[in-house]
C-alpha cells in the first residue's frame, strides 16, 4: 500500500495504546493493611491479596475493614483469579467479603490455603470456593499472566513472592518477607531465584516497605531463643507464653524450650489452638507424645510445670489473656509470682489496650515481660530491614521500583532508598486507585479507578453466613441509625452509678419497648463483670457492644452503629 489510511493508523494507535500493563492497587498503599492489587492486561486481571486491616479506634464499633472492590465488581468478568503470597490477615483476611461478591479462583500455597479454608468455613463459603494449591517454582499460568510463586521467609511460614510474566516484561511483587538465613522449618530464601531474574532482566519490582525505617538487618526468627530459654529457666511458677497466633516459627522455639524445661503446654484460646492444630497437620511443628495437655488437665501438674499459650498479644478486650488479666477466664488463672511473656511488639495504636492489660496482670502480681526496651530479645520483626530491601533491589535489578505496603511517608522513604543505590531507571509513588500503566520502556500513572476503605460488621457470633455481611458505610448508617448506650461508671469502685441511658438516632426512636429491653440488656452484662472489667473501658464497651447487637440484630432487621459511651465520674 503506498498511501497512508489515516483512520487504520489511528485505529492502530489506539490499539497499541491499550497494549499496556496496568498495576492498580487497592489496598495496602497509604496504609498498613488491606493488602490488594490488581493487574490487568487488556481483557484479564489477576488480584495479589486480599486483606484486611483492624479498625483504628476512631472507627469503633465496626469490626474489620476491607478496600473498596467496587473495580474489581464493575470488571468482574474479567477477574481471573486471586493470588495470595501468604496467610496473614493482611493478605487474606478479606477473601470472605470479596469472594461473596466474585467468586473466582483463589491460589496460594498449602500452608495459606489451610488458613483460607478456615476463614471461608466460618463464613459458609467453603464450598463453592476454587481453591487452587501453588507450589514455590512451579510456574502456572492465568490468561496471559504466568505466574512464578518464589519461596521467601517471614514470621509466618509457606510464604512466597510472586514473579509475573506479562507481555511487557516480568514484574516481580515480593509479599511481605525477611531474609532468614536460618528458618526455623528449614526451608530457604530462595535468593538464586530472584538473582536469576535480575539476569534476565525485571521490568518492575513491587517491595514490601513495613520496616524501610529500620537500619541493618532484622535478625532471624532463631535470634529469640537464648533470651526465650532464660526466661524459662528463670520462671518459678507458671508461665503465661503470649505471641501471635501466626508465628509458627515463634510456637516452635517456646514449644521445644517448654519440652526441654519440663514444663507441659496448655493452649487457652481458639486462634491459637487452630493454628497449631495446622502447623502440626502441615510438618511444622513436631510435638513429643503428651507434651500438650488440655486446660482441664492444669490441676494435676504444680505451677512450675506448665507453660500456657494463650491469645491475645495486642490487649484485643476479648482475647483469652485479656479476659485471664481481670481474672474471667473459665480455665485459666493468673496468680501472684506467675509470669506472663509477651513475645510481640507493641503495634501503634494497640500502646492502651495493651497497657491496661499489662496494668490488670500487675495487679494480679504476676510479672510480665514485654517488648520494652530492655527485656532483652524476646521478638523479632518478620520484615526486612534496609539492608535486605536493598539486596533485593540488587538482585532482582528492576527498571521500574514500586513501595507497597505503608502509609505514605514509608513509600516515599522506600523510593529513596531505591533510588540511592543507582539501579532502578524510575521509582513510582503510587496510592491505592491510582492506574499505572507499563510498556517495555516506560511507565506513567494514568487515572485513577474507585478505592478506599469499607468497614465491616462481622455479626457477634464467629460462625456467621454470609448474608450477615454488612457494610457499614455511610449509607448504611442513615438507614440502620446509630444506638449509643451512655454509662456512668466510677472508675475507682468500678461501681455504675446513676440510671443508664440510650440515646438513638435513626433507629426505633419511637419504640419505647424496645429501648426499655435494651436498658434490661445493658444491665445485664453490667452485672455479670466484675468491677476490674468495668473498670476497663476496652473490655466492658465491647461486651456491651456484643450483647446489644445480639440482641438487636435478633429482634429487628436492622444493625444500627452500636457505640457504648462510659462516663467517668
Ligand atoms: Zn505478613
Ligand atoms: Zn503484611
Amino acid at each position: 500500500m503506498g498511501f497512508k489510511d489515516p483512520a487504520r493508523g489511528f485505529k492502530r494507535r489506539e490499539f497499541m495504546a491499550q497494549e499496556k500493563l496496568q498495576i492498580i492497587p487497592l489496598g495496602g498503599l497509604g496504609e498498613f493493611g488491606m493488602n490488594c492489587l490488581a493487574l490487568r492486561w487488556a481483557d484479564d486481571i489477576i488480584v495479589i491479596d486480599a486483606g484486611l486491616m483492624f479498625p483504628e479506634s476512631e472507627l469503633l464499633g465496626v469490626d474489620i475493614v476491607v478496600p473498596d472492590i467496587t473495580y474489581l465488581m464493575e470488571n468482574r468478568h474479567m477477574v481471573r483469579a486471586i493470588v495470595l503470597t501468604h496467610g496473614h490477615e493482611d493478605h487474606i483476611g478479606g477473601l470472605p467479603w470479596i469472594l461473596s461478591e466474585i467468586n473466582v479462583p483463589v491460589f496460594g500455597t498449602e500452608f495459606t490455603l489451610a488458613y483460607v479454608e478456615g476463614k471461608l468455613e466460618e463464613h459458609r463459603l467453603l464450598d463453592n470456593a476454587t481453591l487452587n494449591e501453588m507450589l514455590p517454582g512451579r510456574r502456572f499460568t492465568l490468561g496471559p499472566f504466568s505466574i512464578m510463586p518464589i519461596r521467601v521467609t517471614h514470621s509466618l511460614v509457606d510464604c512466597v513472592a510472586l514473579a509475573i510474566h506479562t507481555p511487557v516484561g516480568v514484574v516481580i511483587h515480593t509479599g511481605d518477607f525477611k531474609v532468614d538465613m536460618t528458618p526455623g522449618d528449614g526451608r530457604p530464601f530462595d535468593l538464586h531465584a530472584f538473582a536469576e531474574y535480575g539476569k534476565q532482566g525485571v521490568l518492575a519490582l513491587l517491595q514490601d516497605s513495613t520496616n524501610v525505617d529500620r537500619g541493618g538487618y532484622t535478625p532471624s526468627e532463631a535470634a529469640v531463643r537464648p533470651r526465650l530459654d532464660e526466661i524459662f529457666s528463670q520462671t518459678k511458677q507458671k508461665l503465661f507464653f503470649s505471641c501471635f497466633s501466626s508465628s509458627i516459627h515463634r510456637m516452635k522455639i517456646a514449644m521445644e524450650l517448654a519440652a526441654q524445661h519440663g514444663r507441659k503446654v496448655v493452649m487457652v484460646g481458639r486462634s491459637i489452638d487452630n493454628s497449631s492444630e495446622i502447623a502440626q497437620d502441615l510438618g511444622y511443628l513436631d510435638l513429643p507424645n503428651g507434651l500438650v495437655i488440655n486446660p482441664g488437665q492444669m490441676k494435676d501438674f504444680p505451677a512450675n510445670k506448665l507453660c500456657i499459650f494463650i491469645s491475645g498479644t495486642q490487649g484485643e478486650p476479648m482475647s483469652a489473656l485479656s479476659r485471664a488479666a481481670v481474672n474471667n477466664h473459665k480455665n485459666v488463672t493468673i496468680l501472684p509470682g506467675d509470669t506472663v511473656l509477651l513475645s510481640s511488639r507493641v503495634i501503634p495504636g494497640n500502646e492502651k489496650s495493651i497497657f491496661r492489660m499489662i496494668d490488670h496482670l500487675y495487679r494480679r502480681e504476676a510479672q510480665v515481660i514485654y517488648d520494652d526496651g530492655h527485656s532483652g530479645l524476646i521478638h523479632v520483626s518478620g520484615h526486612g530491614s534496609q539492608e535486605e530491601l536493598r539486596l533485593m533491589i540488587n538482585l532482582v535489578k528492576p527498571k521500574f521500583f514500586i513501595p507497597v505496603h505503608g502509609d505514605y511517608r514509608h513509600l516515599r522513604q522506600h523510593a529513596k532508598l531505591a533510588e540511592a543505590t543507582g539501579i532502578p531507571e524510575k521509582t513510582i509513588l503510587l496510592e491505592d486507585g491510582e492506574i499505572l500503566e507499563l510498556d517495555r520502556n516506560s511507565v506513567r500513572k494514568n487515572g485513577k479507578v474507585t478505592a478506599g476503605r469499607v468497614c465491616i460488621d462481622s455479626g457477634g457470633s464467629t460462625a456467621d453466613v454470609v448474608e450477615d455481611i454488612v457494610i457499614r458505610d455511610r449509607r448504611h448508617l442513615s438507614e440502620d441509625g446509630i444506638v449509643l448506650p451512655i454509662i456512668a461508671i466510677n472508675k475507682l469502685s468500678g461501681r455504675v452509678e446513676g440510671a443508664l441511658e440510650i440515646v438513638t438516632r435513626g433507629f426505633a426512636a419511637s419504640d419505647d419497648q424496645m429501648i426499655r429491653e435494651a436498658r434490661q440488656i445493658v444491665s445485664r452484662t453490667l452485672d455479670s463483670s466484675s468491677s476490674e472489667e468495668k473498670a476497663d473501658y476496652g473490655v466492658i464497651k465491647e461486651k456491651i457492644r456484643t450483647d446489644l447487637k445480639r440482641y438487636i440484630q435478633k429482634n429487628t432487621s436492622r444493625r444500627p452503629l452500636i457505640m457504648p459511651v462510659i462516663l467517668e465520674i
